[in-house]
Order: C-alpha cells, then structure tokens, then sequence
C-alpha cells in the first residue's frame, strides 16, 4: 500500500494557517459534525516528545518531522482525518485529499494571540506571517494547487460556513468515490 487516495475511502483534511487563525476551533467541530478522525500535531508531538534540537530565537524544541510522519502515517492511510498544524510543507503530499488555510485580518489576529498571552517578538513574528501569507504559498508550493483552499476565519458567521464549505466538499468526495 501507498497511501494514495484512492487506496481510501474517507477524506484526509488538513487544516493550516497561521497560529491564532482558527484551526483548533473549527477542526475540533468539524471531527464531531462529520464523524472524523481530529489530529493536532503539536499535541502529538508534545505527548510523544517528538522533537530534535532546540530552537533559541524562539526558545521552542524543533519539531522531529520525520518522527511525527512515521507515527501518523498508518492512521492516515485509513482516511477520515483531519489534520491541524501552523505549517504544511512537511507533510507527504499523498496524504491530503483536501488543504484549507485559514486566514485572518491583522487587528483581529493580533488582539487573539494577545489574549493567548503572546508578546514582543513572537506576537510580531506571527502577525507577520499572516501579512505575507507565508503559510498559504507554502501549501500552494507544496500541494496540488487544485486542492489547496482559503478560508476566511474572523467571525463565528465565517466558522459556520466554512464547516459548510467543507462538509459539502467532504461529502462531493465521498459520493465520487463510489
Ligand atoms: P489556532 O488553532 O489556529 O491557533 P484557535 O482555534 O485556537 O486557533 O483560535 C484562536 C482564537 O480565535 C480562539 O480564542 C478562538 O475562539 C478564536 N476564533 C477561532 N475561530 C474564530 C472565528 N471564526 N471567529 C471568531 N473567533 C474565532
Ligand atoms: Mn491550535
């Protein structure tokens, strides 16, 4: 087996975006709405400590990529996930069916990672990110382009339909796959 999508029968999803845009919220609501597998990689890593190194500009542990892939790989192959991670370009490209990157305005991002206690360089350096889209040329560089979707995240009204957005997409897949 490889992976590849047609080996399976339910969607593979990742969700993406800059930190603070909206992935944990929507990804959460969308597994329980479509009966789906949710993944948060940085929870994964974390609980399996799969990390090498140490990154001292943002006095953070590196992500070990090839780890994080080998302990996630069998469950992906068996579709149905949702995947949640602040980057994208790691990943085996075989594994999506679906990439969503989540994008939010600039005061309204700000005042989010404010509240969840970010400051200084950090705070600055995300606000950045999402200014230069940086995430969303790394999944339009990394994935097929035709997979590859922006969703606006700034209100509860934006929540709601992307859940629809991608449930009616999610079930189109499905429904080809027969
Ligand atoms: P991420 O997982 O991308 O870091 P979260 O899901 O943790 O982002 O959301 C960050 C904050 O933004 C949370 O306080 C959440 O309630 C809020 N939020 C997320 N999506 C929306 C939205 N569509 N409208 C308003 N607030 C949102
Ligand atoms: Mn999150």
């Amino acid at each position: 087996a490889t992976g590849n999508a047609e080996e399976r029968n339910s969607a593979n999803i990742l969700l993406t975006g800059t930190p603070g845009t909206g992935k944990t919220t929507l990804g959460q609501e969308l597994a329980e709405r479509l009966s789906m597998n949710y993944i948060n990689v940085g929870d994964v890593a974390k609980e399996k400590e799969l990390y090498e190194g140490w990154d001292d500009e943002y006095e953070c542990p590196f992500l070990d990529e090839e780890r994080v892939i080998d302990e996630l790989d069998d469950v992906l192959r068996q579709g149905g996930c949702i995947v949640d991670y602040h980057s994208c370009e790691f990943f085996p490209e075989r594994w999506f069916d679906f990439v969503f990157v989540l994008r939010t305005d600039n005061t309204n991002l700000y005042n989010r990672l404010e509240q969840r206690g970010y400051s200084g360089k950090k705070l600055e350096d995300n606000v950045q990110c999402e200014i230069f889209q940086t995430i969303l040329e790394e999944a339009v560089s990394s994935y097929l382009p035709s997979i590859v979707f922006e969703l606006q995240s700034n209100t509860p009204e934006d929540m709601e339909s992307n859940l629809c957005t991608i449930e009616e997409m999610v079930k189109r897949w499905t429904s080809n796959k027969r």
